[in-house]
């Protein structure tokens, strides 16, 4: 018996008959004797659905609106399922963002959590009895704005929650059976993890596994929230992110992740002399334009040529910026690739292992794969590849380190 925080996602909630699977986990969950909030997704692609809306309406409509737009959907769904809770004769009540209390800073469209206000929450367990619906994903900033947390962000939501309420578990229930060693849809021969660390997770949730937003991972890190990803389809034990775990078998890495979302800049002709290097990574830095991975190349002839990654989205906003600055920085031109992805493979163990990034780079040799930029940390390898190898390089990298 305790305080349980649940989380569903899109999928777990995309229609009637999914919601009364969700409303029955909730109850059982209730029913045993436990306080129970849970957090929703909007159904199904509804987020998606809604920006393609706001694209015909106006494709730089500005991001308040947008969050006001897509703070909706997870009403609805909210909504729905408090409903088919009542049907099941459960005390219920639904709350929005901003009922629920959370308040974030004014950044539109990825918004961070400031703090949550949980007296109203913490009124409707204790007072009333109450299953508590919250929607994920969205707040309210200082100026009683909606603002949303990014896609994805719901994950967020429920953890921050978990964390103010001092939840004794939080529960991310998705449409995969708990995180696997690479994108179970997708990768053939993907294992189900029964621990993984937060570090190890939230590096897996930054290079783009997104079974968790990686911003959850860093919360429930920070707060010690007891975390596991679990099927809201099948009954079954799911994936505990924890602190320290216990490796039944000994594995070099944990995972390999895939990231679409990013782009190749590369400043050819820059003049050989100090100082560029800092001119070009301030002036991205001031517009909030995170760079990745870097590459210096040998100078010839008095220049050198400075590649650097970015999200894609920021790909044109990067480039038109420093051309503005074509002059002044002095570079020749600047080539923009975003047909790229980068593939990681995380582990913790690593560090203490000089064969692995070898062993990664041998299986996209055999794979006749050609690698255009890498960056190393303690706990990871990361290699940018050209978009149509990913697929093959991603399965040829599981195998080597997963394979029978
Ligand atoms: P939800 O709507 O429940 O938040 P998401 O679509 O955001 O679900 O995340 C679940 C999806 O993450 C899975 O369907 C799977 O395809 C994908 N995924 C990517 N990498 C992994 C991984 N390592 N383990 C599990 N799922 C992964
Ligand atoms: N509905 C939002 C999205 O699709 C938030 C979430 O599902 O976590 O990104
Ligand atoms: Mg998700």
């Amino acid at each position: 018996m305790g305080l349980i925080v649940q989380k569903f996602g899109g999928t777990s909630v995309a229609n009637t008959e999914r919601l009364q699977n969700v409303a029955r986990i909730i109850t059982e969950t209730y029913r045993q004797g436990n306080q129970v909030v849970a957090v929703l997704s909007a159904q199904g692609d509804t987020t998606d659905d809604l920006i393609e809306k706001a694209r015909e309406v106006n494709p730089r409509a500005s991001k308040r609106e947008m969050d006001m737009l897509l703070s909706t959907g997870e009403q609805i769904s909210c909504a729905l399922c408090a409903m088919a809770i009542e049907a099941l004769g459960f005390p219920v009540v639904s709350l929005t963002g901003w009922q629920a209390g959370f308040q974030t800073n004014s950044n539109y469209s990825s918004a961070k959590i400031k703090t949550v206000h949980t007296e109203r929450i913490q009124a409707e367990l204790d007072r009333n009895h109450s299953i508590v619906i919250v929607t994920g994903f969205q707040g309210l900033n200082k100026y009683d704005d909606i603002t949303t947390l990014g896609r994805g962000g719901s994950d967020t939501s429920a953890v921050a929650l978990a964390a103010a309420l001092k939840a004794d578990l939080c529960q991310i229930y998705t449409d995969v059976e708990g995180v696997y060693t690479a994108d179970p849809r997708h990768v053939k021969g993907a294992r189900k993890l029964e621990e993984i660390t937060f570090d190890e997770m939230l590096e897996l949730a930054s290079q783009g596994a997104q079974v968790l937003h990686n911003r959850s991972v860093e919360l429930a890190k920070k707060y010690r929230v007891n975390l596991e990803v679990l099927s809201s389809f099948a009954n079954k034990p799911g994936t505990k992110v924890k602190e320290v775990v216990k490796r039944m078998e000994k594995t070099q890495i944990s995972g390999v992740a895939k990231d679409k979302n990013v782009a190749r800049l590369a400043l050819v002709g820059v003049e050989d002399k100090p100082g560029i290097a800092y001119r070009v990574f301030s002036l991205l830095g001031k517009e909030d334009i995170n760079v990745d991975i870097i590459l210096q190349s040998i100078g010839r002839d008095d220049t050198k040529d400075i590649s650097f990654t970015v999200k894609r989205d920021d790909a044109e906003k990067a480039a038109d910026l420093l051309n503005e600055y074509k002059e002044s920085i002095g570079f020749d031109h600047i080539d923009v690739d975003k047909e790229v992805v980068k593939v990681s493979i995380v582990g913790a163990g690593m560090v203490d292992d000089a064969g692995v990034a070898a062993k990664m780079f041998g299986a996209l040799y055999d794979a006749d794969v050609n690698i255009q930029m890498i960056s190393t940390s303690e706990i990871k390898v990361s290699v940018l590849l050209d978009e149509n190898d990913a697929n093959a390089a991603v399965q040829a990298i599981h195998d080597k380190f997963f394979g029978e």
